[in-house]
Order: C-alpha cells, then structure tokens, then sequence
C-alpha cells in the first residue's frame, strides 16, 4: 500500500511518515498543493492524506481536481480542530472521510483501514490469496498449506502488487513506481533482485504459484496445480 501525505506541517508530515512506515505502509510526503496535484495524478498512491489550508493550491482545490481527473482512491482530509464547514465540504467533494488535527493514531489508522476496505481494496489485517498461498501484508508473513516465513517489506509489497494485479502483467517501471515512487532513483536490477528473492521463498514453502516473466513487458503470477 503506497500513501500520498500532502501537508505543510513540515513536522507532522514526518510524524505521520514515520507511523505509516512503522505500519507496513510505503509513503510519500509532500508539503504544498501542487506538487499534491502532481504527486496524486501519477496514479500510484492507494490512499491520500490531505490537508485543508496548504500552499501553492488548497486542499478542497486539489481533491475537486483530482476526482475531475479520475483519482478514484480514498481520500481522508486532515482538518483542524472544529472546522465544521471544511468537513461537509471535503465530503461533498468527494473525501471518503475526515480526521481532526491533533489526532489519535491509533484512530487515524482504523479510518485508514476502514476507507480502504470500502474502496475494495485489501486491508492489510486481512490475507491476500492467489493458488495456495497467503500472504498477510501485516505481520508481512506468507503462508501455504501449514508452512510459513517472514518477508521483507518490499518482497511483501511486490507480491501483493502481482496478487491485486491477477492476471494482468505488472512492467517493472509499475513495480518501481509502486515499491519505491515514481521519483526513486530504482533500477530494473532492484526488481528483478526482489523477484529473485521471492521466488525462493516460493520454492521453499513448495508454493504452487510461479513469478512467470513476460520478456520485455514484466512479470505475472500463476498457479499451477
Ligand atoms: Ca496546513
């Protein structure tokens, strides 16, 4: 799961980085309103922060802009205390949900995994299945038929990228876009690095689902029985 925070709070912006990466998510921070609109618009990001008073552009600007452009991801305002109107606002323009600063973490992540689970996406209290394995993006555990082990965070990430994805082809521009952001200095090298690594752990727990490459267009997950 990738996190876009757009917040101007220079502090809080990192707070709230520091508890989403401690919860398995991978985040991005940016703190003015258009570099939001831009940040939003590369369609990597599964869940957006976003406050209301901002630089460069306003907060009720850039969700109305980036709903008219199809932004389709939960989009939860962080507002200040007692801003009643902003909050109808948000709501009316298209916000799933709505977080008064100073906030609870604990709160704000419930809201997070609430927002997310209405949207259809996986939350990460729940296992992601493919063939016969399941993967809890969590405790980032994979399991298959009784056997377990532990993954890294971005072995985690990857593979739940191929499950969300089926059986589309996932590019490796799309697997460095998701694990590290579309601004990362990542190489192909780093995703095949990655797939390496999952595909042993596969093996190991005699997984009957294969990392398939599609040579020069990605990767692509497949059970066989
Ligand atoms: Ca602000």
């Amino acid at each position: 799961m990738r996190i876009l925070i757009v917040e101007d709070e220079v502090h809080l912006a990192e707070a709230l980085s520091q508890l989403l990466k401690k919860n398995h998510y991978s985040v991005d921070v940016v703190n003015d309103g258009h570099a939001g609109l831009d940040y939003a618009l590369s369609g990597i990001y599964d869940l957006l922060l976003l406050d209301i008073m901002l630089p460069g552009m306003d907060g009720m600007t850039l969700l109305k802009a980036i709903r008219a452009e199809g932004f389709a991801a939960p989009v939860i305002m962080l507002t200040a205390k007692g801003e009643v109107t902003d909050k109808i606002s948000g709501l009316d323009h298209g916000a799933d949900d709505y977080i008064a600063k100073p906030f609870n973490t604990d709160e704000l992540l419930a809201r997070m995994r609430a927002a997310l689970r209405r949207k259809g996406e996986v939350v990460p209290e729940d296992g992601l299945r493919f063939g016969n394995i399941e993967l809890n993006t969590s405790t980032l555990r994979l399991s298959c038929q009784g056997k377990e082990l532990k993954l890294i965070l971005k072995e985690s990430e990857l593979l739940e990228l191929l499950i969300t994805r089926r059986s589309a082809v996932t590019s490796k521009e799309q697997m460095i876009e998701k694990l590290w952001g579309f601004d990362s200095e990542a190489e192909h090298n780093n995703v095949e690095v990655y797939v390496s690594f999952l595909r042993k752990k596969l093996a190991f727990l005699d997984a009957s689902v294969r990392i398939n490459t599609i040579r020069g267009v990605g990767y692509v997950l497949e059970a066989t029985e």
